[in-house]
């Protein structure tokens, strides 16, 4: 999840929508894909299982969903998505002869954001569908805005929030560690007197890029977490595990070699870490591993900076 929303972090112009158009006949199927390809990357699905399979694996805009199917009826089809984290964020339009008030309150209680009744006249479902996948990639655009640090394309701190809270309860659940890193970058306030705020800047993306390449797995978690600390969340990862990873970044961050003629000897930009793992420790809470892994960053700049301090709890 990260990963993707790190990608789109420039945010570019709205990508082309993907619509997904279910219907066991093919002839309404054709009809909708005519009037939408233009306009979208249009996807078909003859049957409920087959749209609930899609669903999950294309980032859809849109669905424009048949009541009446044979296998998984558009009611259930629309219940299972909803029901889904992966595809409940995408709105469902169903299409359907029945025009009974019945089935439009029953689809709306469902989650359904609008009905189009067949026969199907082409100005309102263009109308319908433009509006829609409107609202859609605004809704997206407006999460990752949230979620991602302007400056650095990885997540903010709100994010990291968020998932610290998610991923420790997930350890305490299943009796996995957790483990934290926090860094910072060694004599940054002298970097931006002598280069300016601009070099600054530069340096900090940099940085976070670099960092960004020693995480291998999907849910592994970078976010900026203040003005030059940044933070990784790495869950289901022992001691070992974390030592390595934070080891990792250094050594990334100090491949890129930035100039910093005020952080001697080696006179180049450098970051202490410090990493604090949690095994199974039923007192602590989220708030006192950060407050840890912050005790070992602040072990590693007194022990000389360009270093990671470790503990495990
Ligand atoms: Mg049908």
């Amino acid at each position: 999840m990260v990963n993707a929303m790190d990608e789109s972090a420039s945010l570019p112009a709205f990508p082309r929508p993907k619509v997904l158009v279910v219907d066991d006949q093919a002839l309404n199927i054709r009809l909708l894909h005519e009037l939408l390809r233009a306009d979208c990357d249009v996807y078909m699905a003859t049957s409920g299982s087959q749209a609930l399979e899609l669903a999950r694996s294309l980032m859809l805009d849109l669905i424009l969903l048949d009541v009446v199917m044979p296998d998984v009826d558009g009611h259930e089809v629309c219940r299972r998505l909803k029901a889904d984290p992966l595809t409940q964020a995408i709105p469902v339009i169903f299409i359907t002869a029945q025009q009974e008030m019945a089935d439009e309150v029953k689809g709306f209680e469902l989650g359904a954001v609008d009905f189009i009744t067949k026969p199907i006249n082409p100005v309102t479902v263009k109308a319908r569908v433009r509006t829609h996948i409107a609202l859609k990639q605004q809704a997206d655009m407006l999460k990752r805005i949230a979620l991602v640090d302007g400056l650095t394309g990885i997540a903010n701190r709100r994010r990291f929030d968020e998932a610290f809270t998610i991923f420790w309860r997930q350890s305490q659940r299943d009796q996995t560690p957790l483990s934290l890193i926090l860094f910072d970058v060694d004599f940054f306030k002298r970097y931006n007197d002598r280069y300016g705020h601009q070099a600054g800047d530069q340096c900090l993306i940099a940085i976070a890029n670099a960092a960004k390449s020693a995480l291998h797995r999907p849910n592994d978690v970078i976010a900026r977490y203040g003005g030059e600390e940044f933070a990784c969340i790495l869950p289901n990862t022992d001691s070992n595990g974390g030592a390595s990873v934070a080891s990792k970044i250094l050594e990334n961050i100090c491949a890129q070699a930035i100039e910093h003629r005020d952080a001697p000897p080696r006179c180049i930009v450098t970051v202490s870490l410090g990493v604090a793992t949690l095994r199974i420790f039923p007192e602590a809470t989220p708030e006192s591993l950060i407050k840890v892994a912050d005790e070992q960053l602040y072990k590693a700049k007194v022990a000389g900076r360009s270093r990671f301090e470790a503990i495990a709890l």
